[in-house]
């Protein structure tokens, strides 16, 4: 029965971590009128929400999918996506009053875009129109509403289950002793291990694995990749250059958005997106003139412009530092009328093809989100309940399903908050 709990430290629910899924769950499971109690170690809610999007919260993504999103079940992350949809967390943000937008497809916002240039892979990104602040405020209002305890800095020692009910034992703090709550139904909801100093930990792969769950491979996703010492070198004479390009892994897995080089590497939404897919050893071939044809546009500039110097030709196309980084590394210069067709090839595959071998990526200390986690072959697909035992549930990125970016990470915490807070 709802609400039937009525001792003190005594709930229907009990959800650890208050951050996007553990907060849906509880609204859900509130508004069913369960008496929910959301314990979470940080002092302050939802602070990952806060930095998200740039400070603006890429919320959702209009064209969500499973495609989206990687997991050993692929098909794990339908059923709760088709349940709670793009729609109804903008009608949420609508109802308080929060205005939001979809991110053009130019670089910058208000730059028209020009309809000839090759587009970007990433569709869809609906952000808030101001600060993220104002979606920590609507949850945390709904939380509010939905009758449900929130407990912040509170440290979890113990979780334990007795066949009915599960127990979970806070630490003692200088100032208060610690309690012991209990419920029969237990949601984890605290995410993966990507900033740590904003208090992420494996904490919910700990939980997992003490009733029998199986992880997969945990690893940094949506992360900026690093170099060896001499490549270094030539990124920190590159770093701030930005522009569009393609950035492959192999024959299927390509994304073609902003390339960023910065003093430690490369990064920007291209090479996040890659990061996900990229393991330690492999290549990365780059077209830094995606939809174009350095050979041809070569071979026009050499009948029409014939004395003019290859680098300014070059910097029609890509910018100007990035033109004299590959004049020198190619050692092909002077006047495009003495270019011979053998160099005008090589430059064209040098620039379309450009190989790179990262040596690693910068880790969980400015990754987006954590790849892998709790298996889904024993968790409900409808419910997010353990299949091994009763009363378990595991939402939000602490599980194996991985969005891309573009606001399909957050999309899966509120579905999947929404699917175990319809039934825990
Ligand atoms: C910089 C950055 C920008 C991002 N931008 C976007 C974006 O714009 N769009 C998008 O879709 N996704 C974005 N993401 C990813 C997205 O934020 C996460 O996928 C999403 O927040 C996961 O939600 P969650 O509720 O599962 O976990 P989290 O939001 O990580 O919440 C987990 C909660 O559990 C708590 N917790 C952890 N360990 C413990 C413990 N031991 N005891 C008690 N509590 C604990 C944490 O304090 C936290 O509040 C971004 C991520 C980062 C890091």
């Amino acid at each position: 029965m709802p609400g039937q709990n009525t001792d003190s430290n005594t709930y229907d629910v009990i959800i650890l971590g208050a951050g996007a899924a553990g907060m849906m769950c509880a609204i859900e499971a509130g508004k069913r009128g369960r008496k929910v109690l959301l314990l979470d170690h940080a002092q302050k809610i939802g602070e990952k929400i806060r930095i998200s999007g740039g400070g603006r919260c890429n919320f959702t993504n209009i064209y969500t999918e499973a495609k989206y999103f990687t997991s050993l079940n692929r098909h794990f992350c339908k059923s709760a996506l088709k349940r709670y949809q793009p729609t109804q967390i903008m009608a949420l943000l609508d109802q308080h009053g929060i205005p939001y937008h979809e991110k053009s497809q130019g670089s910058h916002e208000d730059k028209p875009h020009d309809s000839s240039t090759p587009q970007r892979d990433l569709q869809g990104q609906l952000f808030g129109d101001d600060s993220a602040e104002l979606v920590v405020d609507m949850l945390l209002n709904e939380v509010s509403k939905a009758g449900v305890i929130l407990r912040n800095d509170t440290e979890i020692d113990t979780v334990q289950h007795d066949g009915g009910q599960f127990s979970v034992q806070t630490a003692s703090t200088r100032y208060q002793r610690g309690t012991n709550y209990l419920a029969p139904s237990l949601v984890i909801a605290t995410g993966g291990k990507s900033i740590p100093k904003i208090g992420a930990t494996g904490f919910g792969y700990q939980i997992a694995k003490q009733f029998g769950h199986e992880l997969t491979e945990t690893r940094p996703g949506l992360v900026p990749l690093t170099f060896t010492d001499d490549f270094k070198v030539a990124l920190k004479e590159l770093s701030g250059i930005s522009l569009l390009a393609q950035v492959r892994l192999n024959k299927k897995i390509r994304f073609q958005d902003d390339l960023l080089f910065t003093h430690r590497g490369l990064s920007g939404p291209a090479i996040l997106q890659i990061s996900s897919f990229w393991r330690e050893g492999q290549p990365l071939i780059i077209d830094l003139m995606p939809g174009k044809n350095l050979a041809e546009e070569l071979q026009q500039l050499r009948k029409s412009h014939p004395k003019q110097e290859l680098r300014n030709a070059l910097a029609y196309f890509i910018p100007k530092r990035l033109a004299l980084y590959f004049q020198d590394s190619t050692s092909i210069g002077g006047q495009i009328a003495s270019l011979s067709n053998k160099q005008i090839d090589k430059l064209h595959d040098t620039i379309h093809n450009w190989e790179i071998r990262p040596n690693g990526s910068e880790g969980y200390r400015t990754a987006e989100v954590t790849t892998g986690g709790v298996d889904t072959k024993n968790i409900s697909s409808k419910t997010m309940e353990s299949n091994q035992v009763a009363g378990l549930y595991f939402i939000g990125e602490v599980l194996d399903v991985t969005g891309q970016l573009g606001g399909f990470n957050f999309q899966w915490a509120w579905a999947s908050g929404h699917a175990a807070g319809q039934v825990c």
